[in-house]
């Protein structure tokens, strides 16, 4: 299984960099999920006796681990991914992490007792975790906070704080990626509900602006997310979702770059970093495939088409 993982994120390098992508990933090859994928490094929490329970404000139900007791890591979370890629590519590496407040929402709690103080906890168990990351010569450190979009008040009252002690002591690039989810039935129905601007990112995004966060990662392609919302971030560098997850249609470069030139009209060249919605998890591995090669034939258009 290790030989497999091994493999899986070897390979998916390689075809990133024939693709002519970036910054390359480990595609998330060596985790069953990319929450879960975390925890199983995490002492204190019972996978054994998952329980019911409604996320993302009750939007789904999922089976969920709970806590039972103070957390603590394991041991190195990551670290073959990201040596792996160190070891065999020249380009720039980044490792995805969920984030505190999307943590907490994917878990049940029977021992803090109090998510603020779960939510830091676990946000202090990815500090470390990202030092280390760091140390094997990860670039890139992304937190994916999809829950940021759902309990504004919360990011503004904590979620940001959360962040910067993820982040504490980090000299890589940090990023936050928040997004409507993946393409599951449960998210498509939410989005019915969103009516036809989703302003979400308006509420949040002026915290994020003015956080320590250098990077963030926002939905755009087929969302109902008005574009003029990137300019709240100012200063900041915008990852610019230009990949439809949620549908099997494979962009063609010139839908690519046309998104692209769209927001280049809200966010400096200098600053814009085309990539997808989401995860693609849960795509068909041709489909997926199909997609990032879009992305990157899409972005060397638009390369050409705007200097950017
Ligand atoms: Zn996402």
């Amino acid at each position: 299984m290790l030989d497999a993982k091994r493999d899986a994120t070897l390979l998916w390098i390689k075809t990133q960099e024939d693709a002519g992508v970036d910054i390359l990933t480990d595609g998330e090859q060596s985790r069953q999920h990319f929450v879960h994928g975390f925890l199983e490094y995490v002492e204190g929490i019972d996978f054994d006796h998952k329980v019911k329970m409604g996320i993302r404000n009750n939007r789904y139900d999922a089976m969920v681990p709970v806590v039972t007791g103070p957390l603590k890591l394991k041991g190195r979370v990551h670290q073959s991914e990201a040596q792996i890629m160190r070891a065999h590519t020249q380009r720039k590496v980044k490792i995805t992490m969920p984030g505190p407040m999307t943590i907490i929402d994917t878990l049940s709690d029977e021992y803090y007792g109090d998510k603020v103080k779960l939510a830091m906890a676990f946000a202090d168990l990815l500090n470390q975790k990202a030092r280390a990351l760091q140390a094997d010569g990860v670039d890139v450190i992304q937190f994916d906070e999809p829950a940021f979009n759902v309990y504004l008040d919360d990011v503004k009252a904590w979620g940001v704080d959360a962040l910067h002690r993820c982040i504490e002591g980090l000299t890589c690039t940090t990023a936050v990626h928040i997004c409507y989810g993946y393409g599951i039935k449960a998210n498509l129905d939410w989005k019915e509900t969103l009516g036809g601007a989703w302003r979400q990112y308006e509420e949040i995004f002026p915290a994020l602006a003015a956080s320590r966060i250098d990077q963030v990662s926002l939905e755009c392609m087929n969302a109902k997310v008005p574009m003029h919302l990137m300019s709240l971030l100012k200063g900041k560098t915008v990852m610019v979702g230009v990949i439809d997850v949620a549908s099997d249609v494979i962009e063609t470069p010139e839908q690519v770059a046309a998104t692209i030139g769209k927001a280049l009209e809200f966010v400096p060249s200098d600053k814009l970093i085309p990539c997808t919605n989401c995860g693609m998890a849960p795509v068909a591995r041709s489909i997926a495939v199909a997609k990032r090669n879009a992305l990157a034939a899409g972005a060397r258009l638009a390369r050409s088409l705007y200097g950017a």
